[in-house]
């Protein structure tokens, strides 16, 4: 049955886990990705170009956001991230579903701009745990996990426009939440009536 591939926009805080949720159900869920963003942002030990994303100069950056290359762009902790639209377009065209792990600024120009995108918040049990997470991953400075925190709570008001939150607490329990959501929303009637009209008639008038 062939369908559009389905838009999954995820925002969290810094720390949330975000990251390890989403690599958690890329891997267990079939025809599912994960899109690869532009970003300013210097590499962290072990991150990949081209994986976890592109890393490009700030100039490069520029370049794309005056040819008008993305579908979404923020600066977000000091750094600039772009979801670039041929990304998007050649997941689409193939029925791919996609994961945009992406900040709320990012998110709300999406939900202007597509239709159809599904928008899920994480959130952290609770400020100390968040700001335990953050400092276990070992990968930012002191600097970068202050200024992290300190735009928590305005990332997490923006948590009530999305359709979707999840509370990971106990990561497997969040697991499960997250691939509820996924399995629902793939069969939403306005996804699947197309393909079913195909083998069935359910545009027509008889009960
Ligand atoms: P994380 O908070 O540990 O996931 O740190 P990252 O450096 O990976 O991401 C920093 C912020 O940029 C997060 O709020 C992401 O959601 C956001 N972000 C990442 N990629 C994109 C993107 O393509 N577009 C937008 N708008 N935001 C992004
Ligand atoms: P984000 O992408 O939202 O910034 P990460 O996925 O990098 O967050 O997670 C931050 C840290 O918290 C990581 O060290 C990760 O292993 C840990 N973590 C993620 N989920 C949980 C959880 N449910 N319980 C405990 N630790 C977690
Ligand atoms: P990190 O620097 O820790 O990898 O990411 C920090 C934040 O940037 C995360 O909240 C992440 O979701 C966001 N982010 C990553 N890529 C993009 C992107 O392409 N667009 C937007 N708007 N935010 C992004």
């Amino acid at each position: 049955m062939k369908r559009e591939g389905v838009l999954y926009i995820i925002s969290a805080p810094s720390g949330a886990g975000k990251t390890t949720l989403c690599k958690e159900v890329i891997d267990i869920f079939p025809n599912l990705r994960h899109s690869v963003s532009y970003t300013t942002r210097s590499p962290r030990p072990g991150e990949v170009h081209g994986t976890d994303y592109f890393f490009v100069s700030t100039g490069e950056f520029r370049r794309m956001v005056a040819e008008g290359e993305f579908a979404e762009w923020a600066e977000v902790h000091g750094n600039l991230y772009g979801t670039a639209i041929k990304t998007l377009e050649e997941y689409r065209r193939n029925g791919v579903d996609v994961i945009l792990d992406i900040d709320c600024q990012g998110a709300r120009q999406l939900k202007e701009r597509f239709r159809g995108g599904v928008f899920i918040f994480i959130l952290p049990p609770s400020y100390n745990e968040l700001r335990r997470r953050l400092d276990c991953r070992n990968a930012d400075s002191e600097e970068v996990i202050a200024r992290r925190l300190q735009g928590a709570a305005a990332e997490i008001r923006e948590s009530r426009w999305y359709d979707y939150i999840i509370v990971n607490d106990v990561f497997s329990t969040a697991v499960e939440e997250f691939k509820s959501v996924l399995l629902a929303e793939r069969c939403r009637t306005s996804r699947v009536l197309e393909a079913v009209s195909e083998l069935f008639d359910v545009q027509g008038s008889g009960t």
